[in-house]
């Protein structure tokens, strides 16, 4: 199969768009960071997949972070894509995790909080209750409040041939059309008869054909969806900058350096105090110049 990749897909004389997200590499480089457990590991998996989906709808460029947080054993998951599908996430918990655990099991009781940032414009906030069953209920749930379109989502993950896999499936109806319920009902039971298998192994133009043989399927031009951080050596300078400068001197004199640890990546940057008077002496308010 070609590289982890985004389609997405409208049909003919139907008022439905869809997105099918397949990965491999970019799921296996997110989750290679830290000992999550299988449970965990799985739920960034589904979690990416919801994301890459949402994300291929930005009419902007800009970010869509997805948050799970509540009170279980599992209290954050949080994957962040942008326009490009440029993925990164993480997670945290505690204790030892049963197998075969439910949403509610690992999460509690929480929420899901979706963030939309344009690069340029002010960013929107969406949250909503974990109230469905699973990660794909709680998602459509979401679309059926924010923007009151009708959308069903498919989100997969496993192995195939001895490398983990995760890819999903996005059927939403198009916005002036939505009482073309029939059309989409549809659709979307073709679209549950799709299996792991097939989306791990078959490339999208094959899996779209299996599904959807009886209709006009038009395919637009893939996106490659990779894994990176987006944090530096830079970024960490200047979030020190930030901070009041007495605070950081006390606090390298206690332990000698400052080390910021990236939790997306697991990327460690330390600075010790050279380093933090070049920093402050940079961007610090001028006391005059020294010829
Ligand atoms: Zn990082």
């Amino acid at each position: 199969m070609a590289q982890d990749s985004l389609h997405r897909y409208l049909f003919d004389g139907v008022s439905v768009r869809g997105e099918l997200v397949q990965l491999s590499d970019t799921y296996q480089q997110l989750t290679s960071g830290k000992e999550y457990p299988a449970p965990v590991k799985k739920m960034l998996g589904e979690l990416l997949v919801a994301t890459s989906l949402l994300t291929a709808t930005l009419k902007f460029e800009g970010s869509i972070t997805v948050q799970i947080q509540g009170d279980g054993p599992v209290s954050l998951l949080v994957i962040n894509g942008n326009h490009d599908q440029v993925m990164r996430g993480t997670a945290r918990w505690q204790d030892e995790l049963p197998e075969s655990a439910s949403l509610h099991d690992l999460v509690g009781k929480g929420q899901m909080v979706i963030t939309i940032e344009p690069e340029k414009g002010e960013r929107y906030q969406g949250i909503v209750g974990l109230e469905g069953e699973t990660l794909e209920a709680c998602l459509e749930d979401y679309f059926a409040r924010s923007e009151q379109l009708k959308t069903r989502l498919w989100l997969r993950t496993g192995e195939f041939e001895g490398s983990a896999k995760a890819a999903g499936m996005l059927l939403q109806v198009l916005p002036g059309d939505e009482n073309k319920e029939d059309d989409f009902d549809h659709l979307a039971q073709l679209t549950d008869t799709v299996k792991n298998e097939e989306l791990f192994s078959l490339d999208a133009q094959d899996v779209l054909y299996r599904l959807y043989h009886q209709e006009n399927v038009n395919v637009y031009e893939p996106k490659n969806v990779t894994f990176k951080c987006s944090c530096s050596r830079e970024r960490s300078a200047s979030a020190i900058a930030a901070i009041d400068r007495q605070e950081v001197e006390k606090m390298v004199a206690e332990t000698g350096d400052i080390k910021l640890h990236c939790d997306y990546c697991g990327a460690d940057y330390e600075f010790d105090s050279v380093d933090i008077s070049a920093i402050f002496n940079q961007t610090g308010p001028s006391t005059g110049t020294v010829h």
